[in-house]
């Protein structure tokens, strides 16, 4: 880290955060500018954090110099992670992007999940996502099925092979929604619920981390970096939208920036959901054409096989015979983009 020093800052001010430094085993070197004294650190930050320096008389600025997420960060590991599931199936690095899709919620008619599912398999989508433990901004909207749901979802799965994909809300359910699931996702709501990181991060199974709809990029990878310091390095990012002034006709902003910084600060797999993060389901096309060519890893979206009577977000969710065309017209995208993705991956790290 870089310490820079107050106008005003003092020789005793100056000497203390030298001493500081040095007993934490910091490399130090000090600089005397006309103006400003700047001190060089060189050392661990986990035994002296930057804002214990910042918190000195006489320190105006502390920078970091390395980012703060050390274990997601390309730093560490220069090569794509690539999660890899039983049946093949592979996320990340150089393979072509997968396709996540199902209901927000799954309701009690299963005849209608199996439509969906059956639709995804017939498209080659990889994955059959749908909503057990449904997070709601109101207590009286629909909660979800809880394990009812799982186990459709898992008879759908012995039906067409679809990897499966739910979110959980709370640690207590995570050994139970693992038995059913292939994959868990943390929803944007509970980005920062660390101790919900923590649990999944113990967990021996791959996390959809969805980015918070006011969370900055280093907040995110900090809470992918969370999962990983606890043990678990499968982790798929999820930009969904974030927070907009504008929500007369969208209801967040798709950040799609997101996908090529974060691969420029990152290894991990992203991924874009462009159903949350535009709430229309007519933009769902041209948003998942746009996150395909910015190079992200997958696309998540919500497909319910009768919207108008879905128990959420139906007004995002693709019809069946819409959802067919739509992916019909991402898969020639995503086999044409299949060379230029090499480069452009190779271009931003
Ligand atoms: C979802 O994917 O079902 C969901 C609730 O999304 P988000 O957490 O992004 O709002
Ligand atoms: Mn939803």
């Amino acid at each position: 880290m870089i310490i820079v020093m107050e106008r005003t800052a003092t020789k005793e001010n100056v000497q203390r955060a030298v001493n500081l430094l040095e007993e934490h085993g910091f490399r130090v070197i000090v600089h005397e500018g006309d103006v400003h004294t700047c001190i060089d650190a060189l050392g661990d930050k986990t035994t002296l954090t930057p804002g214990r320096v910042s918190a000195l008389d006489g320190v105006k600025e502390v920078k970091v110099i390395r980012e703060p997420f050390r274990l997601a960060s390309r730093d560490r590991k220069s090569e794509d992670t690539v999660i890899e599931f039983s049946n093949g199936v592979k996320i990340g690095g150089k393979n072509r992007p997968v396709f996540i899709v199902g209901p927000c919620s799954v309701d009690s008619d299963y005849a209608g999940l199996l439509q969906v599912a059956t639709a995804a398999k017939e498209m080659g989508c990889e994955f059959l996502r749908g909503g057990a433990f449904k997070p709601r901004t109101s207590p009286y909207d629909f909660q979800g099925l809880e394990e009812e749901a799982l186990k459709m979802m898992a008879k759908a799965k012995e039906e067409t092979g679809l990897l499966l994909v739910t979110e959980v809300m709370d640690s207590q359910d995570l050994p139970m929604i693992s038995d059913y699931v292939d994959v868990v996702q943390i929803g944007a709501r509970n980005m920062q619920n660390f101790k919900l990181l923590k649990a999944v991060g113990k967990a021996n199974i791959p996390v959809v981390l969805k980015r918070g709809p006011a969370n900055t990029i280093r907040e995110f990878l900090l809470a992918a970096e969370h999962i990983m310091y606890n043990g678990n390095e499968q982790v798929i990012l999820c930009e969904r939208g974030i927070r907009t002034f504008d929500d007369k006709y969208t209801r967040n902003t798709l950040d799609l920036t997101a996908v090529p910084v974060i691969k420029k600060l990152s290894h991990l797999p992203i991924i874009v959901d462009p159903s949350h993060a535009t709430g229309q389901r007519y933009l769902i096309e041209p948003m998942s054409k746009a996150a395909l060519v910015v190079g992200a890893d997958g696309i998540m979206m919500e497909v319910h096989h009768d919207p108008e009577n879905a128990l959420s977000d139906g007004k995002q969710s693709l019809p069946i015979p819409m959802f067919k065309d739509v992916i019909k017209r991402l898969s020639t995208l995503r086999d044409q983009l299949e060379y230029d993705k090499t480069c452009l991956s190779a271009n931003v790290k």
